[in-house]
């Protein structure tokens, strides 16, 4: 009870200003409530982390699932729920160690500490016996950059090590310019060519700078099973061993090789590179726990009048990563900004759509994805499985983290240029908020693939990507903070929702998505892209 009051008190506090310029008090006050309570309760140890296909998935789809049919959306064919069938391999490396053998000798890694090894293949063992290692670069085939890490070496049955990013992380002019990482540079698509090009492995060598985060989050990630779409050949289509290698682990490796890894690194960032055999061999073997099993993306829709055939869809993803590796004592990844605050903000768009005295004439379909941790799982099984047909569908917002953040003199929005029409939308609903947009056309880190909303894109629906920018959050302070101060708690189990966070620019970033849906569910338009790639994903949709 305490707990509550205390929310309460701070809701009056933090909202009233933009409460009044919205919808009145007792509304406003009612979006904080719900916005809250949601996030405590779907980041409580009680949802023990959201993973899928662990038991508390069917807590964390049944609780989204009653909130969706408590704020009137309907069922589509009958049911809240998208069945999504996933496979879980946790991968235990034998000996728990990976010996490299090259002409200057053995290396020895550790896994997890320098190598993280899984696969995604329905098999309980996997055996790859002394494998020869090449060194591919960026591990890149792109036509139409004139770039072919592959070409003229032989990878099929070998292990191919490779750098994260892409060519013009280092030299700009190189790739697509203006610090835009490529899609090339995306680790998921490091795995995805070298299963095209039939390697049996690929280690990935990490770079904080690079990858745009640190070895703990590629730990984190596969500290225990991993999850991925279950194909029906048992995802044999994936090269048996996927992983990466710490940057000083790379070293030793090449050491043993007789090479230096600085130079490899220098020749791979110019164009005309060759890849190369290391003359090092490693065989390893794993048994494979699996498990065959179902997840869920949950779905409801406030259904519009006379274009309701055409929808809005707003998604957030549900999953977080469950337990793991203890940290200061805590092993609940709680996943409070990412994503319960995700989750939570379809609850309030879906509530002030509820509340609109006319209902919108385009339908509006809230969709909460499984599987966006693992790799975009439940989004892209959906595109591929779309409840509504992607031609019929208008536009996808997407959320992901947006708690705790104070409010902001300017929307910042990236994405930008990629739809002119998109972009006319976001700077609408920012003057309404009397903020200017701030446009990115970079893609640093290569944020534009990393949440769901890429799903979309790549099946060619226009996406919205814009927010208040983030400063410091700034709810609470001194004792109460104790976190705070270059504090990160991406992917940590210290991503907790606490009272003190300031949700009044959180909030802001709601109403703006919310005006932007509201927008375009009214005016009956369909944005365009104006990125080549995109239209063309669009103009291909059935
Ligand atoms: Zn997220």
């Amino acid at each position: 009870m305490r707990k509550l009051a205390s929310t309460l008190f701070l809701c009056w506090l933090g909202v009233v200003p933009v409460v009044w310029a919205q919808a009145g008090v007792a509304e406003g006050a009612g979006d904080e409530l719900l916005f809250r309570t949601s996030i405590e309760e779907l980041s409580g140890d009680l949802f023990g982390g959201r993973k899928p296909l662990t038991p508390y998935q069917d807590l964390t789809v049944g609780y989204i699932a009653d909130k969706f049919k408590e704020l009137g959306l309907q069922p589509v064919g009958g049911s809240y729920l998208q069945e999504v069938p996933m496979l879980s391999v946790k991968t235990n490396v034998k000996g728990g160690v990976v010996t490299a053998r090259g002409k200057k000798g053995a290396a020895r890694f550790g896994v997890m500490d320098d190598v993280v090894l899984w696969t995604l293949r329905a098999e309980e063992k996997v055996k790859v016996q002394k494998a020869e290692l090449v060194f591919a670069g960026f591990g890149i085939n792109a036509p139409e950059y004139g770039w072919n890490d592959y070409e003229g070496i032989d990878v099929k049955g070998k292990i191919v090590v490779v750098l994260v990013n892409d060519p013009g992380f280092y030299d700009d002019g190189l790739f697509r310019g203006n610090n835009y990482m490529t899609y090339y540079g995306r680790w998921t698509y490091k795995y995805e060519e070298a299963s095209r090009q039939g390697a049996a492995g690929v280690l990935i060598i990490h770079d904080t700078a690079a990858a745009a985060y640190n070895w703990s989050v590629v730990q984190n990630g596969r500290s225990s099973d991993v999850l991925s779409l279950a194909s029906p050949t048992g995802n044999s289509e994936w090269v048996a061993l996927q992983g990466w290698i710490t940057g000083e682990a790379a070293h030793r490796l090449f050491d043993v090789a007789g090479r230096s890894l600085d130079e490899a690194l220098a020749a791979a960032r110019q164009r005309g590179f060759k890849g190369f055999a290391l003359g090092v061999t490693a065989t390893i073997e794993t048994n494979n726990d699996l498990r065959l099993g179902s997840s869920y993306n949950v779905a409801g829709v406030w259904p519009g009048t006379d274009l309701k055939d055409e929808y809005i869809v707003y998604s957030a993803h549900w999953d977080h990563l469950g337990t793991g590796t203890p940290i200061d004592g805590d092993s609940i990844y709680n996943g409070a900004d990412d994503n319960a605050s995700g989750v939570a903000a379809l609850f309030v768009i879906a509530d002030k759509f509820r509340r609109l005295a006319e209902p919108p004439r385009r339908s509006i379909l809230f969709l909460s994805v499984t599987g966006e941790e693992s790799g975009l799982l439940g989004s892209a099984y959906y595109v591929e499985h779309p409840l509504i047909p992607l031609s019929k569908t208008v536009v996808n917002l997407n959320i992901d983290a947006c708690g705790d953040k104070a409010r902001t003199s300017e929307v910042r929005a990236s994405g930008g240029g990629l739809s002119k029409d998109i972009d006319r939308y976001i700077v609408e609903a920012a003057a309404a908020q009397g903020k200017p947009v701030r446009f990115s056309t970079t893609n640093p880190g290569g944020g534009f693939f990393r949440s769901d909303h890429f799903s979309f894109a790549k099946a060619g629906v226009p996406v919205v990507l814009a927010g208040g920018s983030t400063p410091p959050p700034s709810g609470a302070t001194g004792e109460n903070r104790p976190l705070w101060g270059g504090r990160n708690t991406y992917h940590q189990p210290s991503d907790e929702y606490h009272a003190w966070w300031n949700v009044a620019g959180s909030l802001e970033d709601v109403y703006l998505f919310y005006g932007i849906g509201l927008r375009l569910a009214n005016d009956g338009y369909f944005p365009k892209w104006d990125d080549a790639t995109y239209k063309a994903a669009r103009e291909a949709q059935e």
